[in-house]
């Protein structure tokens, strides 16, 4: 599971201060997944960067799995991220030059699992995601939704127990962008990982357990 309590991060510093969050607090659930639906600018990728492990808070506290990540040192912090998050992008970031099965196994061979269970997991994955069909082909050679579930796959390759997703359908139209947020809800939950999603469409948050928005730094229940 994913705790922020206090979590407070601002950007600059006098009068070009920017204060993002000042004392956020939430938790999402093992198996749970959470909607954060917010206006531009008023910290979602934020939230989600500190939920990662990629930027740190100037005071409150991560945890993750059970893990308070205040007290770790860059590598510490480094090796908790590798090892418990799953991050989806808006772009997919994937790698041009291979498959996408060879997309997904990257990862789990770099955390150092044999090819043939590699293989094996990432068929599971992508078949999971309604992509098994298209394994070899590259990236130029899939739809944006397509696309988009093979990065999902490889988000979750390691058995990440945290999984965040900075508008995941952002770039995609509205029947593509209905598929993929329901394969990610169906890993969610087959994985049992706690997601913390960004979206601006209100019509897919509704279909996460909780919907959750960003008011006066704080994070707030979405119906209050
Ligand atoms: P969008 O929906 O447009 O993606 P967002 O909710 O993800 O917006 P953030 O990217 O989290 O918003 O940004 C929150 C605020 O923090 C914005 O006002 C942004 O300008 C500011 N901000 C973010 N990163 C930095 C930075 N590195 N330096 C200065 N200000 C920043
Ligand atoms: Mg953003």
């Amino acid at each position: 599971h994913l705790v922020l309590t206090g979590v407070h991060r601002h950007y600059g510093e006098g009068d070009t201060i920017v204060r993002v969050l000042e004392a956020a607090n939430l938790t999402v659930q093992s198996g749970e997944m959470v909607a954060l639906v917010a206006p531009s600018g008023a910290g979602k990728s934020t939230l989600l960067h500190l939920s990662g492990l990629l930027e740190s808070p100037q005071g409150g506290e991560v945890e993750i799995t059970g893990v308070k990540t205040s007290k770790l040192g860059d590598r510490g912090r480094t090796q908790l991220r590798r090892s418990t998050v799953g991050y989806v992008y808006q772009f997919h970031h994937l790698l041009p030059e291979f498959t996408a099965l060879e997309n997904v196994t990257m990862p789990q061979l770099i955390a150092g699992k044999p090819q043939a269970e590699a293989d094996r997991r990432s068929m599971e994955l992508l078949d999971l995601l309604g992509v098994g069909q298209r394994a070899s082909h590259r990236p130029a050679e899939l739809s944006g939704g397509e696309q988009q579930r093979v990065a999902i796959a490889r988000a979750a390759a390691n058995r990440p127990k945290v999984i965040l997703a900075d508008e995941p359908t952002g770039n995609l139209d509205p029947e593509t962008s209905d598929l993929v947020f329901a394969a990610l809800g169906s890993l969610i939950k087959s994985e049992g990982a706690a997601a913390l999603i960004a979206t601006h469409n209100h019509d897919l948050a509704r279909k996460a357990d909780r919907i959750v928005t960003l008011r006066n730094g704080l994070v707030v229940d979405h119906s209050l």
